[in-house]
């Protein structure tokens, strides 16, 4: 029964860091492309930005967004970029610090520094060894394992997904075991429907003072996609709920302004999410205590 022993379920932050055009996307790409179940969205939660999470049976990896260093940037890569994009990446569990198979520049070095300094536990991902010869490998596995004490040395093709089976192993080996952090059936199911309603919980954290945030619930009611009944547009209806009347009257706002700025922002951001035309509605409903109601808690599915 030995094998049939149950494999501990393994959760965590990941951050992929290295210079623009080592092959970040394109290993991102193959990692979500990897897992139906994953989410290729790139919702904004209050904490982190998340490019996309791998649920599997025993794991999850939330994949984060790394400002500055993921996206191409439009200048020289200093130091003050790196620093920025480790201090988004200072909650991760481990860090991907991703390279070209040549002698490593100064962004890699300076990306290398910052990772001694923060002592943070990375595997070390040598892309594009579809450019060199096997022999000249070894010399370069080598000089990065003086470098750092890395948990692991992997070569990979992220072009020609060589290596990436390997890396998502060793990823999920080295992550702390856990609880989900998100609710894996809904990521499989209806991811969409999970980073709306988060979207829109976003919009309210940002847009309304202290009380508001905590006392509302975002729950997508309706969803239908391309609804002829809105000109083909997806009609989504999502419902805050609030615990007092005056509550809702603050969400609302003078003349429903409030609301109609939160919901453009929303509806914008759900759109870019899943690259169509919405027409979403968001009605406020005052549902007292519903903090303290499980039965109301486990309906919404919160
Ligand atoms: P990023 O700037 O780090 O996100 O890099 P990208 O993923 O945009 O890739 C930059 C360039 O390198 C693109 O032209 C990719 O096609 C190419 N590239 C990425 N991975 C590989 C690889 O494994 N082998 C080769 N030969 N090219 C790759
Ligand atoms: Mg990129």
């Amino acid at each position: 029964m030995a094998s049939q022993e149950r494999q501990p379920f393994k959760v965590g932050l990941v951050g992929i860091i290295g210079k623009p055009n080592v092959g970040k996307s394109t290993l991102v790409n193959d990692l979500l492309g990897f897992k139906l179940s994953a989410v290729t969205h790139k919702p904004q939660t209050t904490r982190h930005k998340i490019i996309g999470i791998l649920s599997g049976d025993h794991y999850q990896i939330v994949l984060l967004d790394t400002p500055g260093v993921l996206k191409k940037p439009r200048y020289e890569l200093h130091r003050a970029m790196i620093q920025k994009a480790m201090e988004a990446l200072r909650e991760a569990d481990l860090l991907l610090f991703v390279v070209e198979p040549y002698p490593p520049q100064e962004e890699d070095l300076l990306i290398l520094e910052e990772i001694k300094r923060e002592k943070k536990k990375a595997i070390l991902v040598i892309n594009k060894i579809d450019r060199i010869r096997k022999l000249e490998l070894l010399p370069l596995m080598d000089y990065w394992s003086k470098q750092y004490d890395f948990l692991e040395i992997i070569p990979i093709s992220a072009l020609r997904f060589q290596g990436i089976d390997d890396l998502l192993k060793a990823v999920i080996q080295h992550l702390p075991e856990g609880e989900p952090l998100y609710p894996p059936d809904m990521l499989s199911v209806h991811p969409e429907r999970f980073f709306a309603a988060e979207i829109i919980r976003e919009k309210v954290f940002q847009h309304y003072g202290q009380e508001i945030p905590y006392s509302t619930a975002v729950v997508i009611d309706e969803w239908v996609e391309q609804d002829p009944e809105h000109k083909g547009k997806d009609y989504i209806r999502a419902l805050i709920f609030v615990e007092r009347d005056s509550q809702k009257g603050i969400l609302i706002g003078k003349g429903g302004e409030a609301l109609k700025k939160i919901g453009t922002l929303a509806r914008k951001e759900i759109e870019a999410m899943i690259g169509r035309p919405v027409y979403l509605e968001i009605w406020v409903k005052v549902r007292p205590k519903w903090r303290q109601d499980p039965r109301f808690l486990r309906q919404m599915g919160l």
